[in-house]
Parts: C-alpha cells; sequence; structure tokens
C-alpha cells in the first residue's frame, strides 16, 4: 500500500528526461539579455504577442478562462518580484523566477518555443504561491497565467507513462470519488496503526526504497472519518447569527476530520447554524493547478448543485488552498456557458472561516492562552484571496497571548499542494529557512490557516526539532472556546 501510494506520489513528480543544467544555464542568459535589452517597460520579449479576447485566437481543447494580451502586457520585468519568489530566492535562475516563467509563456503563446520538456520543468517548479501577485506593481495576475500555461502542458505535451498513470489516479479516479478516498484511507490506517509504519521506517526499507521523505510526509489518518456529517445541520448555540455552508473538502474528509468538528464548534459557538451538503465533492483545486482542467470543472458543477440554494450566507472552508479556488470558479468555464454565471454567483458568497468570523465577530467567550504566538500566512490566503489580517485579528482577540509576527511569513512554507511530494528536495529547503525563521521568534505556537501549511509545518518543527506546537487556527479556538475547551 505504502509503496503504491509513494510511487504514485514519485509517478505524480514525474521523469524529466531531457532536461540538463546546460538547458536551465541557457535559458537563463537568453533571458538575461534579452530582458536587459529591452528598455520600454512597455514592450515584449519577442515583441510578437498577438492581442486575443474571449473567442479569437483561442487555444482549441481548453475550455475556461485564457489570458489575453493585456493579461501578459502587464509584466513590464521590473523584477521586483524576483525576491518575493521562493524558486528565484532558492535557484537564482531567471527561468524559475515569475519574469522569466511569464516570458517563457509569451514564447509559447506566440509560438516562438513549442512546449517541450524544458517549459514543463520551469513551469512544474512554479509553487503557484502567488507570491508574485502580491508584490508586482504592474497588477500581473500570474495565477492566472501559470494555470492556463499548466492547462496547455496538460493538452499539448505527452509526459511520460508513470506521471500520466499517476494523475490520472489522483485526479479523476480518485480524488472526484468520496467512497475511493475512503476506501483508500482505510488502507493507509491500517498500514499506519497494524505497526507495518513503525517496521518499514525502522529497517530502513522506506531508505533503500528511496521513500523515505515522502513517506514521512503522509498525515496520520482520522480514527473517524468526517464523512459521517455529509448532510447534517448543526444548529447555532444561543442565537443564530448567520447560517453558513461548510466545505468539507476530499483528503480532509479522511486526514482533518478533527479539523473539520473544530471548525464546526467553533462556528456553532459563535452563532452560526452550519450545514454540511451532502452532496459536496472536492473543490477541485489541485486538478485546477495541475492544469487538469476537465477534473476541475466536473468537481465544480457537482459543487455548484451542493451549494446552490441562497439559504446560505456563506459557504465557509478552513482550507485556503480550496477558498481560493472555489473563489475562481467562473475561470474553470467560459462566458456563454450555462455554469458560468452560476460560479460567478457562488464565488462570491464564498469566504474563508477566518475572514467569516472576523466580520461576523467572535461573542463565544475565549479562555486566556499566555503564551507566546506566531502565524505563518497561507499563499493561498494571502496571496490567492488577499486576506492578511483576519486571522492576526482573530488571533490577537485571544486573552493573554503574546502574538509576534513571523518574519517572511509571506514566503511559502514548501507545501503548496502536492508540490512537497513532487518536488520533494526544493520543498524540503524552504522549509529548513521557514523553519529558521519560526525558531527564531521563540513562539511556543506557529499558527496558520491551511491543512497542507499545517502537515508541512509540523513535520519542520519535528524535523529541526523547534519544540513548537503548530495548529490550524480553528484548532486553537476550538481548545479556547467555552464548554468544548481542551487542555493546550
Ligand atoms: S513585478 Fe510584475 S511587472 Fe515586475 S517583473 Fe514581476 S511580474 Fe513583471
Ligand atoms: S507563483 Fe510563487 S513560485 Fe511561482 S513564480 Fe510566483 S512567486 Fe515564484
Amino acid at each position: 500500500m505504502i509503496r503504491t501510494v509513494c510511487s504514485l506520489a514519485a509517478g505524480l513528480s514525474e521523469e524529466r528526461e531531457n532536461v540538463s543544467e546546460t538547458t536551465s544555464s541557457q535559458t537563463l542568459t537568453d533571458l538575461s539579455s534579452q530582458a536587459e535589452s529591452r528598455e520600454t517597460p512597455q514592450a515584449h520579449p519577442g515583441g510578437t504577442l498577438h492581442k486575443t479576447s474571449h473567442g479569437a485566437g483561442m487555444i482549441e481543447g481548453i475550455p475556461g478562462l485564457q489570458p489575453i494580451y493585456e493579461d501578459y502586457a502587464r509584466c513590464v520585468h521590473c523584477g521586483l518580484c524576483l525576491n518575493h519568489c521562493p524558486t528565484y530566492r532558492l535557484w537564482h535562475l531567471e527561468a524559475d523566477s515569475p519574469r522569466g516563467r511569464i516570458f517563457q509563456m509569451i514564447r509559447v503563446k506566440d509560438g516562438e518555443a513549442p512546449v517541450n520538456a524544458a517549459f514543463v520543468e520551469h513551469i512544474d517548479k512554479c509553487l503557484d504561491c502567488r507570491a508574485c501577485e502580491t508584490a508586482c506593481p504592474s497588477g500581473v495576475e500570474y495565477g492566472k497565467l501559470v494555470e492556463f500555461a499548466r492547462a496547455r502542458i496538460a493538452t499539448e505535451y505527452k509526459r511520460p507513462f508513470l506521471s500520466r498513470a499517476a494523475r490520472n489516479f489522483a485526479y479523476r479516479w480518485l480524488l472526484p470519488k468520496p467512497e475511493r478516498i475512503a476506501f483508500f484511507a482505510r488502507l493507509l490506517r491500517l498500514y499506519q496503526k497494524s505497526g507495518l509504519q513503525a517496521l518499514a521506517r525502522g529497517t530502513g526499507v522506506l531508505k533503500m526504497m528511496g521513500l523515505e521523505e515522502r513517506e514521512a510526509l503522509l498525515p496520520r489518518i482520522d480514527d473517524a472519518f468526517f464523512f459521517r456529517r455529509m448532510g447534517k445541520t448543526f444548529p447555532a448555540i444561543g442565537e443564530t447569527r448567520a447560517r453558513i455552508a461548510l466545505l468539507g473538502g476530499c483528503v480532509a474528509q479522511v486526514m482533518f476530520a478533527e479539523l473539520n468538528e473544530a471548525t464546526i464548534r467553533v462556528l456553532t459557538a459563535n452563532g452560526c447554524e452550519v450545514t454540511v451538503p451532502r452532496q459536496q465533492v472536492c473543490c477541485g483545486a489541485l486538478m485546477a493547478h495541475a492544469g487538469d482542467r476537465e477534473a476541475a470543472r466536473a468537481v465544480a458543477r457537482r459543487n455548484l448543485r451542493a451549494f446552490g440554494g441562497d439559504e446560505f450566507e456563506a459557504v465557509v472552508t478552513n482550507a485556503a488552498g480550496c477558498g481560493s479556488t472555489l473563489k475562481e470558479y467562473s475561470h474553470l468555464f467560459s462566458p456563454g456557458e450555462p455554469e458560468y454565471e452560476a460560479a460567478t454567483k457562488f464565488e462570491s458568497r464564498v469566504r474563508d472561516v477566518t475572514e467569516f468570523l472576523n466580520t461576523l465577530g467572535l461573542v463565544a467567550p475565549l479562555k486566556e492562552f499566555a503564551k507566546r504566538v506566531t502565524y505563518q500566512d497561507s499563499c493561498h490566503l494571502l496571496h490567492g484571496q488577499k486576506v492578511r489580517e483576519a486571522p492576526r485579528r482573530l488571533l490577537k482577540a485571544v486573552p493573554g497571548i503574546e502574538f509576534v509576527e513571523l518574519p517572511y511569513s509571506e514566503l511559502c512554507c514548501g507545501s503548496a499542494g502536492v508540490y512537497n511530494v513532487t518536488e520533494t528536495e526544493a520543498s524540503m529547503e524552504l522549509l529548513a529557512e521557514k523553519m529558521k525563521y519560526a525558531a527564531g521568534t521563540n513562539a511556543e505556537v506557529i499558527v496558520t490557516t491551511n491543512p497542507g501549511c499545517l502537515l508541512q509545518m509540523r513535520a519542520g518543527a519535528d524535523l529541526h526539532k523547534t519544540g513548537q506546537r503548530v495548529l490550524h487556527i480553528m484548532e486553537l479556538l476550538d481548545r479556547l472556546t467555552g464548554a468544548s475547551a481542551q487542555d493546550t
């Protein structure tokens, strides 16, 4: 089982044949010299980018939003994003910077370069963290560009067999089907609880198979899955201040069931009636980020039906990565498609749980928490959804808390969806840097707002022995809220 899971992960990370150091350095040289020779900020690399619009100049076979001329044209090559880009900070390669990647996208768009292994490598190595979007003074919507580049790769580039098989398995066969997720989770739980995991780790067999780091990232499977809450409504405690629908997630149903339960307790304690719509499925974030737009559209359609009624004031999620995609559901459909209008309406109701609670206001009393606490921004909350203050305000509302900012908290921790599995080495380097700053805060607790970041930061605290506890903000608030308060 573990071999299957890890092999699939290895397949997702795929073999990149034909991409050598020479390719990278040649690209860097080309990019640097061309960037330097450009003086007028509005000039385009290559200078032959043709204006396109919805309908005209569209790439066949890719439904939904396609960037137009102006989207690329916003990049004036100023380089102000470079120091905010985790991959550029790691490798100092122009080809692995936002500006360099946009340049490559333009060349592909213009037909001046093919969708080849080198292009795929630099686009795959992007975390899609969107820190460059926040940094960019010119308003480049980089997320839109990289997701379209990945959609092009998915349709025009033939990845190696194992990679294709792993992607199809994960994005088309497993994630859209809750019963399959539950089946695999039970197998994994058996591995974790039967002693097999301890045996595999203790004997060094994982190391021999080259699976040690990936296996270490496997999260613990919950005893009770969140699927049992589907279709249920949890009444508000006291006066009903809001009626909301909660996204349960896909793997979160089996790996973060307790976090979902904690989220419900915090919301109900603060006057929310919480419904978990039965027909909901995976949000499609992993598929959309990987460029499998058809798979993302298929689950989006189901969620539009599941969350479609007007009876909920908001669709709330405790996973920033999911929220970011839900808020951009209309990107998956083209204007004129029947789902486009529904998606536009739907995304206006989506709220991250911190955003929602900060606006609603906490009314449930909080226990004192006399500890030093720091906060790691989730990229898809900060850069994807532009939510910075809400989680900080909620934390600062806790009596007794000593809040300290984490230097460079806006830089990705290396989790980035499945990046820590597909690009493990780079992910671990980013994590090491992150933990250095986290340890420097002397905080006893690190708080974050996304399950993926939570796993990554917990692995970081263990690996780097910082001795810090890592909690999702809902776990912390739950432990400090009313009757459900537990020891912290
Ligand atoms: S900051 Fe914006 S405009 Fe400047 S190079 Fe980066 S993406 Fe382009
Ligand atoms: S999304 Fe993140 S990793 Fe990718 S180019 Fe932008 S800052 Fe760099």
